[in-house]
């Protein structure tokens, strides 16, 4: 996966870059991230990328003129990548999303600064628009590594573990069961038996349930649209059954 990011401030990802799953995935030549700078696509001696709102009114304005020139020069390198402009009035970034575009080759990802950017570059230079939230960022560098962060650990072989992605929050709209590890007692308090049983269907099931009951305390809202499985509506019932004799008394 080859990521460009255009951006007036490229020196921000260097750290971002440089460490966990992120850097070994570019050290494993799994993905390639390009901060491309804005400001090397602009006029004049001062590489001015932002100009005062057309209609008066608070701050600056992205100007179209370098974007644009930006956007051409890195789609040459990765001609088959989507353009995404991170916005807060983008589509909501979700997994099923991050999903969708790990399965392209490259993505550009476009970093607004101050207001935003000039309404026109979104004609011709933009494929989408993404948003990481319903808040405003004073920038899109966070929103741009939320996004290569989420994208890049689905890709293959890029978490080492053969199945680590699998079973985390969100796959098939559950969030992921309790973890535990060593010590055995941390503060008088130890863990499920059934984690040290060896015993993997035992595990799997408890696994199920902690993830089914979590969901149903933490988001109820992400099981709404669900197709529940026949184990799954067992645990439900379960639960509904106790918690029926714990209101009948
Ligand atoms: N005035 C704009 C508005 O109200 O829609 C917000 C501009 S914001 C201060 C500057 C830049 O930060 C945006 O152009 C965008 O690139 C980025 N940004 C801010 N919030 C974001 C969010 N929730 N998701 C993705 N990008 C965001």
């Amino acid at each position: 996966m080859d990521f460009g990011i255009l951006t007036i401030f490229p020196e921000i990802f260097d750290s971002f870059l440089a460490h966990g799953i992120v850097r070994r995935a570019i050290e494993n030549a799994i993905i390639r991230v390009t901060p491309v700078n804005i400001r090397d696509f602009a006029e004049g001696k001062h590489r001015t990328t932002d100009d005062r709102p057309y209609g008066g009114g608070a701050g600056m304005v992205m100007k179209p003129e370098p974007l644009a020139e930006a956007i051409a020069r890195t789609r040459e390198r990765i001609p088959d990548a989507a353009v995404i402009m991170l916005s807060p009035q983008g589509r909501p970034f979700t997994q099923p999303l991050a999903q969708q575009l790990a399965l392209r080759n490259g993505l550009i990802l476009v970093c607004g600064r101050y207001e935003g950017v000039d309404e026109r570059i979104y004609t011709s230079y933009i494929d989408d628009e993404i948003s990481v939230g319903d808040y405003v960022l004073t920038g899109g560098e966070p929103a741009a590594m939320v996004m290569i962060d989420a994208v890049t650990r689905l890709l293959p072989d890029a978490l080492g573990g053969a199945d680590s992605a699998g079973s985390d929050s969100f796959s098939d709209q559950l969030l992921e069961y309790a973890q535990y590890t060593r010590p055995p007692v941390f503060e008088g308090e130890g863990i499920p038996e059934v984690l040290l049983s060896g015993n993997h269907a035992d595990i799997a099931s408890w696994r199920l349930e902690s993830s089914l009951i979590r969901t149903l305390l933490k988001r109820p809202d992400l099981l709404k649209d669900k197709e529940f499985s026949d184990r799954e509506k067992a645990v439900l019932k379960k639960w509904c059954r106790a918690v029926e004799q714990l209101i009948s008394g």
